[in-house]
């Protein structure tokens, strides 16, 4: 049990909210949602699922210039393929009206005043936490000219910038977000769902509070940097006497060799360091769904994390493995080579094809089995031959004996290499008594290894992904460096494999995950066509 759950099942014994529980998750539709964002639905949609509450969607959209749908969209469908559901799908902007209503209230009350100072001003003015700031000039207009200046702003009446309304607090206070707050700003942008019916935009702390507040928020939880914007969250209801949620902070998802912020993704993809959003290298939820991880594994990951009072880096390791505990249940099993060379099977009859019985998943007896045709003339990988094999290498060597996988036992007898000492070809003798249901089937050798038939295989693009950073913490740069200079020139490698030839393009895009054997987690990008497969590595099958 984590400190969120103690608090909100104190919350529950004590009867208050009715013991009900209500939460929300609040993107700002300006960019793709990342493993961190996944971290903070799980936990909202989490609690909301554990308490037998509620959890709504609302986007945070009090920003017109950065916001747009196309966000609003992939934020929907990342939520739901993460495998959560919201109980409502509201806007901060939906709110506008209301929050336009309390900050009249406001001044009426002497709570808040129109201020005509520069952005230079009011942050030189605002000080230093350990002085009082410098009360503005303007702080003490009378109720009347206050009212009479917002409304002309929200009527278009001044340019962007030129004035702003403040919440009258305290300009001596230790907490800088006391200092008179900034309400409103004149921004003349087109609002992505208002259009242009405002040219007055609410800043965060006046449209958040009041947005819990209205739907019936009652925890409303939020990454360690809003702690400081708590007392103004808790001033604000108090000053409107609205149902007050309670914010409760928790450390954000640190990842190594990842950067977490949407303004960077954006220069990512903008520039092209990356193929999109969804590039499989990308902390996107997008990206780490193409790349293959699955839904359950990034829940799991969120679950393995836990939830933190103080801010820490996680080791991208435990979500791959979190991926490969899930993998291992659920991915087909499959035969690719990636870095053949052929084998000869010198006493297989030359046009003979057998279909080999291949097991789907082992961990899974409900997956079946398919077949796998097998010929004279085979693909292995080059790794597992080895010509001059010491005591420790147990696979393929002259004169020694392999199993391939689901077939025979192989002895191999002798190699051809071509001009420049590449080995062109192996060459090897079966065993016809070792393949499964023949006398021999159950001879012990020390090796396996899986093969793809030459003349059945067929060609597909298999994309191999490195760390997309060089270095653990990307933003960690040197003088007059960016994050982008820590980019590993190597992260992305295209090659070619050979994968069975049962591997449909329908198929493929309906199984979607697979295990190559022995190499590792594979996901069927959607860039595949019938004609070319093309398939990203997930992760190793071992660290
Ligand atoms: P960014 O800095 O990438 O723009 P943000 O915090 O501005 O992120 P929002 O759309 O405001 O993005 O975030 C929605 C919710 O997700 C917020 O409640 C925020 O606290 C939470 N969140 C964002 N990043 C993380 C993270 N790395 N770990 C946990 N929660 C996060
Ligand atoms: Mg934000």
């Amino acid at each position: 049990m984590n400190f969120i759950d103690q608090i909100i099942e104190e919350d529950i014994r004590q009867g208050k909210n009715d013991a009900k529980v209500h939460t929300r998750f609040p993107p700002e539709p300006n960019g793709y949602l990342h493993i961190g964002h996944a971290k903070s639905i799980c936990l909202n949609f989490g609690m909301a699922k554990k308490y037998n509450g509620l959890c709504n969607l609302r986007f945070d959209d009090t920003n017109p210039v950065k916001e747009d749908t196309e966000y609003v969209d992939s934020i929907k469908e990342d939520i739901q393929w993460l495998g959560f559901q919201w109980a409502a799908e509201y806007y901060a902007s939906d709110y506008f009206d209301q929050l336009y209503i309390w900050a009249e209230q406001l001044i009426q009350e002497g709570l808040a005043y129109v201020d005509d100072s520069t952005q230079e001003e009011i942050s030189k003015n605002r000080g230093v936490p350990t002085a009082p700031g410098i009360e503005s000039p303007y702080r003490n207009r009378s109720v009347e000219e206050n009212l009479d200046l917002f409304r002309r702003m929200r009527a278009g009446e001044f340019p962007d910038g030129s004035r702003v309304l403040r919440a009258k607090i305290d300009m001596a206070s230790p907490n800088m977000h006391f200092r008179d707050p900034i309400m409103y700003r004149i921004l003349h942008a087109t609002h992505h769902r208002t259009g242009d019916k405002w040219c007055i935009y609410p800043m965060y702390d006046f449209a958040h509070g009041q947005s819990d507040s209205i739907e019936g928020i009652t925890h409303s939880i939020c990454t360690l940097e809003f702690e400081v914007h708590r007392p103004l969250y808790d001033w604000f209801c108090e000053a409107l006497r609205i149902h007050h949620p309670q914010q409760i902070e928790f450390a954000r998802l640190n990842m190594t060799y990842t950067i977490m912020s949407k303004r960077k993704m954006l220069q990512l993809v903008k520039e092209h360091h990356v193929n999109g959003w969804d590039d499989p290298r990308m902390p996107t939820i997008c990206g780490l769904r193409r790349r293959g991880y699955t839904a359950e594994s990034i829940r799991n990951f969120a679950e393995a994390v836990g939830v933190a009072k103080r801010d820490n880096i996680i080791d991208v390791s435990l979500l791959d493995f979190c991926a490969r505990e899930h993998l291992n249940k659920v991915a087909t099993r499959t035969m690719t080579v990636l870095d053949p060379v052929k084998l000869i099977i010198d006493n297989y009859p030359e046009d003979q094809v057998e279909e080999m019985e291949a097991v789907n998943n082992p961990e899974d007896p409900n997956a079946g089995t398919r077949k796998v045709p097998f010929a004279k003339e085979l693909w292995i990988e080059r790794a597992d031959f080895r010509e001059n094999a010491d005591k420790k290498f147990y696979r393929l060597s002259i004169d020694r004996e392999v199993r391939l996988k689901y077939a025979y036992i192989i002895k191999c007898t002798h190699i051809v290499k071509d001009d420049a000492g590449n080995i062109t070809e192996i060459h090897c003798t079966y065993d016809p008594n070792t393949r499964s249901g023949m006398p021999d089937s159950n001879r012990k050798v020390k090796a396996t290894i899986h093969w793809a038939s030459v003349k059945h295989a067929k060609k597909a693009e298999i994309r191999i992904f490195d760390r997309l950073f060089a270095v653990p913490d990307p933003d960690n740069c040197e003088e007059g460096k960016t994050f982008l200079d820590n980019l590993n020139p190597e992260s992305l490698k295209i090659q070619e494999g050979w994968v069975e030839p049962g591997l449909t393009l329908e198929k493929v895009m309906d199984t979607k995950y697979y295990q190559f054997e022995r190499l590792g987690y594979f996901y069927a990008d959607p860039d595949s066509t019938e004609e070319k497969l093309v398939f990203n590595k997930t992760v190793s099958l071992k660290q």
